[in-house]
């Protein structure tokens, strides 16, 4: 018997979340109608979801979407699974401008999920966003239907001659190597590994970032949890008022800096 009991109480990895998507029912039904007997077709979906999943693909990719902040998202494996470490970034963004106009630019924006947060908090900021891949720009295009400029290209190359008060990105920052990219081989390895020390882009991103600052500008960039101290140095020579800001794992997770006068 294949009733919803059953998978409520299974060890089956997401058995309870890949049910609510095969029967779309929310958690709540499922409580309610426990003794439901999932048809042969529920059944079916469901069994294909399991074995999705048991494969490794994660439930975002299964489910096609992803919270963020106070949104949901649309995710491809076009686009990086949003984090919730990346949510810091949100915080130090609209702390910094609170209610204050901002022409804002986030760098390899993937699903979107920062520049369409901020520009859902802040409806008046002008939002540009940028990713060399267009599958996930088309991605991103979906997930909102605010005023966002979006330009293709690599990292600045999308916004030739532009300049921002706020540059925001969560670049890959994993080196090539680490072992931990063995459980990540379903998602964009272009959004997640940047070289021998995981640094690449992020040197690319802060070398290029003074011409594409507005007077007194700031960078504010995700990085690894051992990256702080590089980093650090990579801004000295151009940037002052470095602040740095730890995830809810008390890790290092951020950094923001001010354009030198
Ligand atoms: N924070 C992500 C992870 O560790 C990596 C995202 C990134 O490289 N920007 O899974």
């Amino acid at each position: 018997m294949h009733s919803v009991h059953n998978y409520l109480n299974s060890r089956l990895i997401d058995s309870v979340p890949l049910l609510e998507l095969a029967l779309k029912k929310d958690h709540s039904w499922l409580i309610a109608n426990n003794d439901y007997t999932l048809n042969a077709q529920e059944k079916r979906t469901l069994d294909h979801l399991i074995k999705q999943r048991q494969k490794g693909i994660p439930f975002a990719y299964l489910s096609g979407t992803k919270g963020f902040y106070h949104l949901d998202f649309k995710v491809t494996p076009d686009t990086l699974i949003p984090r919730p470490e990346t949510e810091l970034l949100i915080d130090i963004a609209l702390d910094l401008f609170k209610k204050k106009p901002c022409r804002l630019l986030d760098l390899g924006t993937g699903s979107g999920i920062i520049a369409i947060t901020l520009a859902d908090k802040n409806p008046h900021w002008q939002v540009n966003a940028t990713d060399f891949c267009e599958k996930a720009l088309a991605v991103a295009r979906q997930n909102t239907n605010k005023n966002i400029n979006f330009q293709q290209g690599n990292w600045f190359d999308a916004v030739p001659n532009q300049t921002f008060d706020l540059i925001i990105s969560n670049p890959p920052y994993i080196e090539q190597n680490n072992p931990y990219l063995k459980d990540l081989t379903y998602e964009p390895q272009s959004a997640l590994v940047s070289g021998k020390d995981g640094l690449d882009d992020i040197r690319l991103i802060i070398k290029n970032a003074p011409k594409h600052l507005n007077k007194q500008g700031y960078l504010l960039l995700e990085h690894g949890y051992n990256q702080q101290q590089q980093i650090t140095q990579l801004l000295k020579d151009n940037f002052l008022n470095i602040r740095k800001y730890n995830d809810y794992n008390q890790q290092n997770r951020a950094i923001l800096a001010q354009l030198k006068l």
